[in-house]
């Protein structure tokens, strides 16, 4: 009998449920215990979706993140929230958001506290609160949250397995405040584990699942020998552990994993397919082995005849040591496929979201357990299915194909050299130093989203939202105005989101409605659906960019999406290699920017905020994907003149290991993501004497913290001892369309007037 789990549930909820829960709370409009009520609901309704397996993930909801929970329960709590006496839950989101300290407040006991750092989770679009260590880090069980949903989870009569975060993962990907090795905290650590895996089996737990990705990336012989340490110390506790991976290969450390001291091991045989029969060989007799045979990262059906040919053998071998599940948590894929009333029926029929995908299991499952017949019409279907998408002509454009052959070398290299074009690009713009900007999008009013969605009802025509719209560009431009910002944005009021935008106007895209994939907290994403070659049949943005340049004199700056990061914001093809489909969505996109630059606009800004979280987990594979990640990037940007200036801007990224390949994009200007970590980032641009300008984010837009005119300055201060002040911008850290006009008014107040500041003494 092959045995099926679960890793995780998207915990956001099937009608994002815990997000409006969230941001209600957030606002004082409803109450904590409400919160709590609507967390245990969809807690509720997760089980009962996944009753059918026999083990179902327990802990694997948070308010937040998980990483985040995983510090509570290890009681490593940040020094700048310990002591707090209010409610845990409310302690918890002032490290998840940061809280505003009102000026006039600064002293008061209730001030403000900095947000948590977040970072992406290994190569997903999910991000996670960094845990904070430094030398004299102590920890302290509470597993009060866990217990609870166990209990909840039990009540239920759901087969239960708590989730957690391995120690060693713990520890990488977490960030050392004061430079002090994590990996001394270990021994500190394993006691804290040891306590709650024993409190876990005092309440009856057999298996728990522990999660330990950091296994499919490098590592070297320190933190190889962690995992050694770790589990040997944690071996004799009494709850079976099933050592999760996934997203990738465990290669070299096939050895190591099969070796240590655990009841089973979960892989994902989706991405680290490679391992399998490598593992079967090595793993000791008696040890349970878990393939994630069903990928949960993507929206595909499964081959589910092509998955049996090849599990069945594996089965026969293993008998009941094999146990089937997903690849990963399905925290990465949609809820429910049934929801979707618009999604085109053809297209619908190729796909799988994450109550689909554990139907999907329940077929193998039943396949593997009592032969291929007891399930003979869902193998059928499926085939068909599976057929159908494979000879689509809807997936298959010969003139795309065609157009992709035809690119050449020229495409991707700009007329002149960034000296020769920033003279021209200065004479044309006419800018003061440290010029202020922003990175494109203000607001999303609640008058902007109803707009949208009457729009899309049916309820108003294209004319009366053109009119809305142009209404927001408008305030949006006086706004600017006002401000004194020296390069306008048009607001991007048009946009749901900066990459379905785009694939809504795209050729071999489909979207969905209900689609939602958690992003960080309550911030959830849609992505849309690469699914076959990819065009533009008409320009996209031109109209709107034209119409706010009209409004005013100062530069308004057309506002684009890369093509890897809408390759990376996408669920993409798994029938091409994800660089064709880069090089498709770069043609698109290049068009658009000829297009722009053809109606006037001399400022572009292609974003590529994803494009750092495109690289493989393991570096050995970093440069072939940056290679044509910068090139579809170059053939998008660089058949301008010289007279236009080409912007990018990049989100959370680290830039030291990648910064040669940064400077190969060649944008006139960057702006990045620097606030959160006191300019530092700069470093990067430093060493290697990154020639063209940078904007260093000078706030944090996630956090409603209002900052201060003078920590502007002095970030720009330490950015000027990094960078050549002539060759800076002040700008914000991202995009401000989840903040209200209320914050953004005076945060952009300060930053122009800090810019002012700045002006006098450089
Ligand atoms: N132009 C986008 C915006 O301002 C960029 C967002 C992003 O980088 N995530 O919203
Ligand atoms: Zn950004």
């Amino acid at each position: 009998m092959a045995i099926t789990h679960n890793l995780g549930f998207p915990r956001i909820g099937a009608r994002r449920e815990l997000k409006f829960a969230l941001e209600s709370y957030w606002k004082g409009e409803s109450s904590l215990d409400a919160l709590k009520a609507v967390g245990a609901q969809l807690r509720a309704r997760h089980w009962e979706d996944q009753a059918g397996l026999d083990l179902v993930p327990v802990g694997d909801f948070a308010f937040y993140d998980q990483m985040l929970d995983m510090s509570f329960t290890l009681g490593n709590l940040p020094e700048r929230v310990q002591g707090f006496e209010g409610d845990a839950l409310d302690n918890y989101f002032r490290v998840a958001r940061g809280r505003s300290a009102p000026e006039a407040d600064a002293q008061a006991r209730c001030g403000g506290v900095a947000a948590g750092e977040m970072t992406k989770w290994l190569d997903t679009n999910y991000h996670y609160i960094v845990p904070e260590f430094t030398a004299d880090t102590a920890f302290r069980l509470d597993a009060s949250r866990l217990l609870a949903q166990l209990e909840e989870a039990r009540a239920q009569g759901v087969g239960a397995k708590p989730v957690i975060i391995g120690p060693v993962t713990y520890l990488a990907l977490g960030k050392s405040k004061d430079g002090a090795d994590r990996l001394a905290l270990l021994d500190r650590l394993l006691p804290v584990y040891g306590e709650l895996l024993n409190t876990l089996a005092a309440h009856g737990v057999e298996w728990v699942q522990i999660d330990e990705p950091i296994l499919v990336t490098e590592l070297d012989a320190p933190w190889r020998h962690a995992f050694e340490d770790a589990y040997h110390t944690l071996k004799s506790v009494p709850v079976k552990l099933l050592l999760a991976t996934y997203f990738g290969e465990l290669q070299d450390q096939r050895y190591l994993v099969a070796n240590l001291p655990v009841a089973g091991l979960h892989i994902d045989a989706i991405n680290g397919r490679d391992d399998v029969m490598p593992l079967l060989n090595l793993l000791p007799s008696g040890k349970v082995l878990s393939l994630g045979v069903i990928n949960g990262r993507n929206i595909w059906k499964t081959d589910l005849n092509g998955v049996l040919d090849w599990l069945e053998p594996i089965h026969a071998q293993l008998g009941e040591r094999l146990w089937i599940a997903p690849s990963c948590s399905l925290l990465h894929v949609p809820v429910d496929l049934d929801s979707e009333r618009k999604l085109d029926g053809e297209i619908k029929s190729w796909l799988a979201f994450a109550r689909q995908k554990l139907e999907e299991l329940r077929i193998l499952a039943t396949a593997l357990n009592q032969g291929r017949e007891a399930v003979r019409a869902e193998l059928v279907a499926n085939r068909a299915a599976i057929e159908a998408r494979r000879h689509s002509p809807r997936v298959n454009n010969p003139t795309v194909k065609a157009a992709i052959a035809g690119i050449d070398a020229g495409m991707g290299r700009r007329r002149s050299p960034y000296a020769e074009r920033a003279i021209r690009q200065a004479a044309r713009l006419q800018l003061p130093k440290f010029p202020t900007t922003t990175i494109g999008s203000f607001p999303q009013t609640s008058e902007i989203r109803v707009a949208r969605r009457r729009f899309k009802a049916g309820e108003i025509d294209a004319a009366a939202y053109q009119e809305i719209m142009h209404g927001e560009i408008a305030r949006c431009v006086r706004e600017q105005e006002a401000l004194g910002l020296d390069v306008l944005v048009h607001g991007e009021a048009e946009r749901n989101d900066m990459v379905e935008y785009f694939g809504e106007q795209l050729d071999g895209y489909a979207f969905s409605q209900f689609g939602w994939v958690q992003s960080y907290g309550s911030r959830c994403v849609k992505p849309p659906i690469l699914f076959g070659d990819i065009s533009r049949p008409r320009p996209m943005t031109v109209d709107w960019i034209s119409h706010a340049q009209s409004l005013t004199d100062k530069p308004m700056k057309g506002m684009l999406t890369g093509p890897v990061t809408i390759l990376n914001w996408s669920f993409v093809r798994d029938d091409q290699p994800r660089a064709v489909s880069c090089r498709q969505l770069a043609l698109a996109i290049r068009e658009e920017v000829l297009d722009l630059e053809k109606a006037g606009v001399g400022i572009i800004q292609i974003d590529e905020a994803a494009l750092r979280e495109g690289l493989p987990l393991r570096r050995s594979q970093w440069q072939d994907y940056l290679d044509w990640a910068v090139e579809s990037f170059r053939i998008t940007a660089n058949g301008v003149g010289d007279e236009t200036q080409i912007h990018t801007h990049m989100c959370y990224s680290e830039f030291n290991d990648i910064i040669e390949s940064i400077a190969a994009m060649d944008a006139d200007v960057i702006t990045i993501e620097t606030s959160r970590s006191d300019m530092e980032l700069l470093d990067a641009f430093d060493r290697f004497k990154y020639p063209n300008e940078i904007g260093p984010g000078v706030y944090d837009i996630h956090s409603p913290n209002i900052p201060t005119e003078a920590h502007m300055v002095d970030l720009m201060t330490k950015a000027a001892a990094r960078i050549p002040a002539e060759r800076l911008w002040v700008n914000p850290d991202c995009g401000l369309k989840t903040r209200q006009w209320g914050e953004v008014i005076p945060a952009l107040t300060r930053m122009v007037a800090a810019a002012k500041t700045l002006r006098t003494g450089y």
